[in-house]
């Protein structure tokens, strides 16, 4: 996976190259971005296309609007708010069938540098069920393909991977290209010793994820509402806390693999449990099980002490999941304290997981850490080690 050509590795001037953008902004009742981030970490790779000659046609989706035309999910504050970065006219090509005539116009009409942005290509049903016929109208408008949308790459769909079947290039932009070489290198090729921290609510979202990690890494910790499940598999009390008993078995059995694997694997030793699931219950912190009547939702300050040491001399950590209930702040202490800890390594730190990542913000921490990585389901889909089939439709180097 590691090994693919990106925008340098094509030739690009005076071409026309459709650029698989992510773009999809949250926006508020009156359709104003409310949050650019997004658009901000598509410029590096349009910018890099106009300085070298291409004709740059974008295209991406917004929201769900299931294969119609959704005026309220249009991408019209997309063009506006891309035009005013670049500096430049961004011309919107306002086709319900995204390939039509305005489209098709716009493009024949481009000089080199110039940029069309296309509508919101889930207006068309065939998108999300990657059927040949918007593939190859899409197609039809370019010389070449640059994809640049990691949040959808786990996704098999026209404008990232049926697309690219119809024409003769397929390479990456910037920001699919620092994923690759940071997920992808963290998990497949790191420096060890390489550290996990999995948490989160779910043992269920995450199975393929410690299975596969337990392959690979020197040490893997486990925190937030899934360790319950596997303290409940020592035989520990867990009073109300999160607990699938049908991974039960399933959390014993990653206790033993990581016994037979060498892999060091930590729960929680302490925690933080509370009356009820508010910010306003009564707190305590309980050592090993969790009294009657309460449940856990952080981990308690031995376990931070356990986990901080554990990641002392790592050089490679990935961290998916929260330690706790970090949208509370009574809750939020573990979260933040593990935050802190990779802050502060000399190591390359990776954060994947939308609620991960929002933690991480909210700390403040975020440019302390080696990469955040912009795709919630796309980077867990890595973690599970999986080929991403909008990676794998990019050609190799
Ligand atoms: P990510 O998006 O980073 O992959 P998840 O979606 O798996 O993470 O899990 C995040 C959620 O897990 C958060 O909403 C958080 O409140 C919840 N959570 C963490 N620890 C606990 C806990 N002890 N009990 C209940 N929920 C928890
Ligand atoms: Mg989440």
């Amino acid at each position: 996976m590691l090994n693919k050509k990106t925008v340098e590795d094509i030739d690009v001037k005076g071409k026309r190259v459709l650029v698989r953008c992510d773009f999809n902004v949250p926006l508020d009742e009156n359709r104003n971005i409310t949050d650019d981030t997004r658009i901000v970490g598509a410029l590096p790779t349009i910018e890099y296309l106009i300085k070298n000659g291409a004709k740059v046609i974008l295209c991406s989706h917004m929201g769900k609007p299931k294969g119609e035309p959704k005026p309220e999910l249009s991408l019209a504050p997309v063009a506006k708010a891309l035009s005013e970065k670049l500096g430049k006219a961004v011309v919107f090509a306002a086709d319900d069938n995204v390939v039509g005539e305005n489209a098709k116009k716009a493009v024949a009409e481009m000089a080199d540098g110039d940029v069309v942005l296309l509508e919101n290509t889930r207006y068309r049903v065939e998108e999300t069920k990657n059927i040949d016929d918007f593939s190859k109208e899409l197609a039809s408008l370019a010389d070449v393909f640059v994809n640049d949308a990691f949040g959808t790459a786990h996704r098999a769909h026209c404008s990232n991977v049926g697309v690219t079947q119809y024409l003769p290039v397929a390479a990456c932009g910037y920001l699919i290209q620092k994923e690759i070489q940071f997920l992808g290198n963290a998990v497949n090729n790191p420096v060890r010793p390489l550290a996990a921290i999995l948490g989160g609510s779910k043992v269920s979202s995450k199975i393929s994820v410690i299975n596969n990690l337990l392959e690979k890494v020197d040490t893997l910790i486990i925190g937030g509402g899934m360790a319950y499940t596997f303290m409940k598999a020592q035989g520990l009390s867990i009073g109300k806390s999160l607990l699938e008993e049908d991974f039960i078995g399933y959390a014993s059995d990653m206790m033993k693999k990581a016994e037979e694997k060498g892999v060091k694997l930590l729960i929680p030793i302490d925690s933080v449990e509370a009356s009820e699931y508010s910010n306003d219950a009564e707190i305590k912190i309980c050592e090993g099980g969790i009294d009657d009547g309460f449940m856990g939702l952080d981990i308690g300050p031995k376990t931070i002490e356990l986990f901080s040491n554990a990641l002392k001399d790592a050089k490679t950590v990935v961290w998916n999941g929260p330690m706790g209930v970090f949208e509370m702040p009574n809750f939020a202490k573990g979260t933040n304290a593990i935050a802190k800890v990779l802050a502060e390594l000399d190591a390359t730190t990776v954060i994947g997981g939308g609620d991960s990542v929002a933690a991480v913000n909210k700390a403040g921490l975020a440019d302390k850490m080696t990469h955040i990585s912009t795709g919630g389901g796309a980077s867990l889909e890595f973690l599970e080690g999986k080929d991403l089939p909008g990676i794998v439709a990019i050609n190799d180097k």
